[in-house]
């Protein structure tokens, strides 16, 4: 490769810093200052930017309805790798692409030179500013693609998982009117597990239309609707008798000696979502739920999430791996923990129209990992 005059005049200035810092050193420790500048010049450059997510269908969550998700992709740069990360931040959950780009203008990684070292890097980050959790996800997937891409591996490896241990997935149906329902749920006929939203007027009517199409096992999410703790066993004892795998996060989360009550009648595993954002929050579910939903962009991502994973097992919780509307970028990120979770919740990227990667696919309802190193993805678009 021709030098151009200014990188000449560059790499010259380097070797001769590096003998006049060491005037009365051999040649050999001369030659190895000149790698030590060399290798202080290998950095991690962090780029990120806004995009738009195109969902298949109008999201109704509550009183709520968005046919978009604005996201942040963001990339990390090293040696001739590029890692690919992501931020997913529908609304309701209080981060935005400008408070996105506000937090990663802060993150510089100039100060490490070794990707490897995920801890150290990631806890900066973590410290740059209080919540911000969608953001710092997705420095930390770019990071752990980064890295995955270095060794050749990808993360389900590395970490000692077995690639064919991943689960089915739940597919979500989202609340309508009953014939939109009932198409909705023949469209699904590829999931082997639905997912519905419930807490609502007519919830037993939802699933009453359902069954009137299929026999598949239900995951039911309440998103804290059900303020009454009778009320909400009653619920359930219905659904126990209408093939349900479990019902998530029932009541409010402040409600927690309620909630415990309920775990402990409850014929059916109770999942904490709302109730459940990051490590900490693990301990304090024990002995209130019978498990957890992790989702990457609650827990600042892969380091965390796998902490979390790991630790809830080791407390005898069930796991479950979910996500937000996000590209096949984010979602196999969450897929590469999913060979050790008992449920998940990974239809985001199968919920938008433009997606920009090809990663984890959902084959016969099973998630399906790829064989790409980091979290096994290739950019498409
Ligand atoms: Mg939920």
């Amino acid at each position: 490769m021709k030098l151009s005059r200014r990188q000449f005049i560059t790499t010259g200035t380097l070797i001769s810093a590096g003998i006049t810092l060491a005037p009365l050193a051999s040649f050999s420790t001369t030659t190895t200052n000149v790698n030590q500048l060399s290798s202080n010049n290998k950095k991690m450059k962090l780029t990120f930017q806004p995009y738009n997510l195109e969902l298949r269908h109008t999201f109704t969550i509550a009183n709520y309805s968005r046919t978009t998700t604005p996201v942040m992709l963001t990339t990390i740069e090293y040696e001739g790798y590029t890692g690919y990360g992501e931020a997913s931040m529908p609304p309701y959950l209080g981060e935005s692409q400008d408070s996105a780009a506000k937090f990663l203008a802060q993150v510089d990684l100039s100060k490490f030179t070794n990707p490897f070292e995920l801890e150290d890097i990631l806890d900066y980050v973590d410290n740059i500013a209080s919540g911000n959790p969608a953001a710092k996800a997705s420095v930390d997937i770019a990071l752990h693609d980064l890295v995955g891409k270095m060794l050749n591996k990808p993360w389900y490896d590395i970490w000692g998982f077995t690639k064919s241990k991943t689960p089915d997935t739940s597919f979500t149906i989202g609340i309508d009117t009953p014939e939109v329902v009932k198409q909705k749920v023949k469209e699904a006929s590829p999931y082997k597990i639905l997912k519905v939203k419930m807490g609502r007027d007519n919830d037993k009517e939802l699933v009453e239309v359902i069954r009137s199409i299929t026999d598949v096992p239900l995951c039911v999410d309440v998103n804290q609707g059900w303020k009454d703790k009778n009320f909400a066993l009653e619920m359930i004892n219905w659904l126990n008798e209408r093939n349900t795998l479990f019902v998530e996060q029932p009541m409010p989360k402040e409600q927690t000696a309620d909630i415990a009550w309920l775990t402990e009648k409850s014929p059916l595993p109770i999942i904490g979502d709302e109730s459940v954002q990051r490590l900490p929050d693990v301990i304090k579910a024990h002995g209130i739920y019978s498990g957890i939903n992790i989702k990457l962009m609650k827990s600042t991502g892969m380091r965390e999430a796998h902490k979390m994973l790991l630790l809830a097992k080791s407390l005898g919780m069930k796991v479950m791996i979910g996500c937000m509307t996000e590209t096949s970028c984010a979602v196999s990120a969450a897929a590469q923990l999913s060979p050790m979770v008992d449920y998940a919740d990974l239809d985001g990227n199968l919920l938008i129209s433009n997606d920009i990667y090809d990663g984890v696919k959902v084959i016969d309802g099973k998630v399906t990992l790829t064989d790409f190193p980091g979290i096994g993805i290739k950019k498409i678009n």
